[in-house]
């Protein structure tokens, strides 16, 4: 078997939907994913219009390979995997989180609801292009059944885990942009049960994402930012197409980073808790560990990659995790980016410290960061980054760190080299004290990369 992956990419399948991504494709994929779980499967999907196809497909795929199917419906990505998680063996999210609505994807978990790791996915690959999947008797056929409670259990399991009496009487302003993704079926519900005063934008389900692009960067919130502004809100918040990444706009209509609300809730964790295990990845700020050391918590960096992050997680008994792009992840909730309790942790953070999303974020250990890339041919990468890394570790004391490209840390900041898995090209990430230094020690990053490349 090669290890080469020939259709799985990061996270699952992802293609533009009804070319690559065809019933057909789903089907034949999802039979050759259920004759490796051979238990029941639960498949749900978010609001393009490709999904209601492609789920059809799959469950088609899963009953043929003789594994029972529970319908979820239309919901979001750690819907399913908190329903997986509870109740069963294996689970399918159609997705295609951020991206444009042309795309759609394929998502598989484990019966933890992570996403499956790499020997599946290789497996299923072989299933698919060299063998055949199984195809059960005409008396093994999977059932279909259906769940239609699962948002509901989801939404109110996260509000039993934070101080729901303490939101309430806070009496929060709150003002949502779904982006007509699958968090429409629960973040407004959620926000309302949590005795919040909510605003609703783009709260309708519409797989033509009419109101924004589904991706909750700043550019995209510009209407959510002076709906805040206007109303007067307490704070804003946004969700990518499956719900599992939140965006928060200050109640001055700022727009936070994710590295800044993944501090303050990784403060708010360690002090609940007296400490504990905080994964993130080697991409995100030095602010997660002075976090971590002022309040008792250890901090373990993984690659790139919100799979890895979940797995840490799961492996370590960590208390708390996630990325710089606002996907946080509360391991005794769902092994994934979740935006549910990501929501309610934030407004409990609010209610519960009497202080503003802003004076909230102006706490926090202030770092400057440079980002930029540079194009480099795939077949060249792995040359620049060890002569990279055999210069540092030859000409410097600067110390090393290889978990995922090539990271340098100086005494003042930190510079990192990462291939990326999809182009040709390196990014080049650093964070320092001042944002001079940011962009000198970027430059001097790409600088090394030039040297070496051909
Ligand atoms: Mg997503």
């Amino acid at each position: 078997m090669s290890n080469e992956k020939r259709l799985f990419g990061t996270f699952g399948v992802r293609r533009t939907a009804n070319d690559v991504l065809t019933p057909e494709f789903a089907t034949r994929l999802a039979a050759c994913y259920g004759t490796q779980i051979q238990g029941t499967v639960a498949v749900g999907g978010d609001t393009r219009t490709s999904s209601p196809m492609l789920i059809e497909a799959v469950k088609a795929g899963l009953l043929s390979s003789g594994c029972d199917v529970v319908d979820l419906g239309i919901l979001p990505t750690p819907g399913v995997q908190y329903a997986v998680r509870k109740y069963y063996d294996g689970g399918v999210m159609i997705t295609a989180s951020h991206n444009p609505p042309k795309y759609n994807g394929i998502k598989f978990l484990d019966e933890y609801g992570i996403g499956i790791p790499d020997d599946m996915e290789l497996a299923i690959e072989e299933l698919y292009f060299d063998s055949e999947p199984k195809r059960a008797e005409w008396n093994e056929i999977g059932q279909i059944y259906h769940n239609d409670k699962i948002i509901d259990e989801y939404v109110d399991e996260a509000i039993s885990k934070v101080d729901a009496e303490a939101i309430r009487e806070a009496n929060l302003k709150v003002v949502v942009d779904c982006g007509s993704g699958a968090g429409a079926y629960t973040a407004p519900y959620l926000i309302r049960k949590l005795g919040c005063d909510v605003t609703t934008l783009n709260c309708q389900a519409d797989g033509f994402f009419p109101g924004r692009d589904p991706e909750p960067i700043e550019e995209n919130l510009q209407e959510l930012i002076s709906v805040v502004k206007e109303l007067g809100a307490d704070i804003g918040l946004a969700h990518d197409g499956d719900a599992d990444r939140t965006i928060c706009i200050d109640e001055k209509g700022n727009f936070v980073l994710g590295d800044k609300t993944f501090t303050i809730v990784e403060k708010q964790m360690l002090k609940e808790n007296d400490g504990g295990i905080i994964v993130t990845t080697v991409a995100t700020s030095q602010a997660i560990y002075d976090i971590a050391e002022e309040y008792n918590g250890e901090v373990i960096a993984t690659a790139v990659g919100d799979l890895l992050v979940a797995r840490k997680l799961h492996e370590k008994d960590g208390l708390f995790g996630g990325e710089e792009n606002g996907g946080l992840i509360f391991p005794d909730f769902v092994y994934g980016r979740d935006a549910v309790m990501t929501v309610a942790k934030i407004l409990e953070i609010l209610a519960l410290e009497k202080k503003s999303l802003s004076e909230l974020v102006a706490e926090l250990p202030v770092y400057y960061a440079s980002k930029t890339k540079i194009e480099c041919p795939d077949e060249q990468k792995q040359n620049v980054m060890s002569s990279i890394a055999e210069e540092i570790k030859n000409t410097t004391d600067f110390e090393l760190d290889l978990t995922d490209g090539v990271k340098i840390l100086k005494a003042d900041g930190w510079v990192i080299i990462r291939p990326s898995g999809t182009e040709p090209i390196f990014r080049c990430f650093a964070e320092s004290d001042s944002q001079d230094k940011a962009d000198e020690m970027t430059e001097w990053g790409l600088s090394l990369i030039k040297k070496y490349k051909k």
